[in-house]
């Protein structure tokens, strides 16, 4: 069998000679996995990396390109393709389990369930059943080393905030706002050397440039309340997600495949649509949960930091903290895993399913300080999401083997969908072909039946 990144041919590594990323065979994350013999296998966003990379033109050519066997198989690919395009509309009677789960005025997301016609007939699933929260927090009793890295980063050295503000000036580019400054450097630091950095500005798009690590290299730091411009500047990337600019709703419309959200709205690609929140916590705690807790858990629990992570605490004594400080964090990026757990507490970011063939991304963004206490994951879009879409994310290494037998997601591309075995088998470059179709088919469509209308 030819390997998935079919760039073992020498004929697409010639076409292809400009174009590193794909010459690549360590497609990859190690790091992603904490140095672990497992890896994941990053396809699916190393694609959309590449589509958001190139210009169109630069793809159609390579397509032209393509042997005339390959040809044959495009011209099946697309009738198939079809089946993907409409997007879901709930019936007229539906049922509303709540107007609000978020308890925030501001923030109104409604929660339908459109699989029960019959009030009695309603079950509302534990995954509905967790406190929601705006922002990740830190349990005070159990986390006693990030509750004393709190406690330090309040120093004036520990801090990483601005006033640009009171002398009129925005942060983004400004090169003495300290909090741009962390965000160039953070991004420079994490990097591969040579790649072109995403932006994370406020506004702009975050798209994301390298498909190596990417929720490891993709890091970015914040404007905060603490600084005088409240991080209503243009370097806060949580801007958008903070300002709750995209309405969403939660609905069920399938027994099996539980609750999800969607926007009514057009998200392009590159936003970072809504945050990802929970408790903080180290991994060790959670694996001496028992068994059936753990379970649960591992099913919700995002990486926040990562083990052994050389590559932080370089940066780390780049930044003059104080020198316990600087020693403390040097203590929880050594041998350690942070995660954001939202079984208990959470937001709208649980909700998000699983897909193999996701439209977002879930990225790093720090405020006033570098601890693990100053995380935040955004749920960045890696493509343009049309109204009515579900959002979903690669939920990761940790599920690839259970996905096999139990995803539901039902993209072309699914590792447990048995009459596709030509596009699971299919290598990353005609992978990559088949979804810029789909964005194409897809932009017609909404064109025709949303735009003309
Ligand atoms: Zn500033
Ligand atoms: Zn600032
Ligand atoms: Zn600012």
């Amino acid at each position: 069998m030819m390997n998935i990144y079919g760039m073992n041919g020498g004929s697409f590594s010639r076409k292809l000679g400009k174009v590193k990323l794909l010459q690549n065979e360590n497609w990859t994350n190690e790091r992603f996995m904490g140095g672990g013999a497992r890896k994941i296998n990053l396809r699916f966003l190393a694609l959309k990396t590449f589509l958001a990379r190139f210009s169109e033109a630069e793809v159609a050519h390579t397509a032209l390109e393509m042997d005339d066997k390959k040809k044959k198989k495009d011209v099946k690919v697309k009738s198939d393709l079809q089946d993907y395009l409409n997007q879901y509309k709930p019936p007229d009677q539906r049922i509303l389990i709540t107007e609000n789960i978020t308890f925030n005025e501001l923030d109104q997301i409604p929660v339908y369930c459109d699989v029960t016609e019959k009030l009695e007939d309603l079950v509302i699933p534990e995954r509905l059943a967790f406190d929601y929260v705006d922002c990740s927090f830190v349990n005070k009793e159990l986390e006693p080393d990030l509750v004393k890295a709190i406690k330090m980063s309040e120093k004036e050295s520990n801090q990483i905030i601005c006033d640009c503000a009171v002398h009129d000036l925005l942060c983004y580019e400004n090169v003495n706002c300290p909090c741009f400054k962390t965000n160039k450097a953070m991004r420079e630091h994490f990097s591969e050397k040579n790649s072109k950095q995403s932006a994370f500005h406020s506004l702009n798009p975050i798209l994301i440039s390298s498909p190596f690590n990417i929720a490891y290299e993709n890091c970015g730091f914040a404007c905060s309340d603490e600084c005088a411009c409240e991080g209503k500047c243009d370097n806060n990337s949580l801007l958008i997600p903070h300002r709750y600019l995209f309405p969403l709703e939660i609905y069920r419309n399938d027994i099996d495949m539980g609750f999800l959200v969607r926007s009514p709205v057009f998200i392009p690609a590159g936003t970072p649509v809504m945050e990802y929140t929970g408790e903080i916590v180290d991994y060790e705690r959670l694996r001496k949960l028992d068994k059936f807790d753990f379970e649960e858990h591992k099913s919700y629990i995002l990486k926040c930091t990562y083990e052994d992570d050389a590559v932080f605490r370089e940066f780390l004594k780049t930044l003059n903290f104080t020198k316990d400080y600087e020693k403390l964090l040097l203590k929880l990026y050594t041998n350690k895993n942070f995660y954001i757990d939202p079984t208990n507490f959470g937001n709208v970011g649980r909700m998000a399913a699983h897909s193999c063939c996701p439209n977002l991304e879930v990225l790093r963004v720090y405020r006033k300080s570098l601890s693990p206490a100053h995380v935040s994951l955004i749920m960045v879009t890696i493509e343009d999401v049309y109204p009515g879409t579900p959002f979903s994310f690669d939920y990761g290494p940790e599920y690839a083997e259970k996905l096999k037998d139990y995803c539901k997601c039902g993209t072309f591309a699914c590792r447990n969908n048995q009459k596709t075995d030509e596009f699971k088998n299919m290598d990353s470059h005609n992978l990559s072909l088949v979804i810029e179709k789909i964005h194409k088919l897809r932009h017609q469509a909404y064109k025709k039946e949303v735009l003309r209308k």
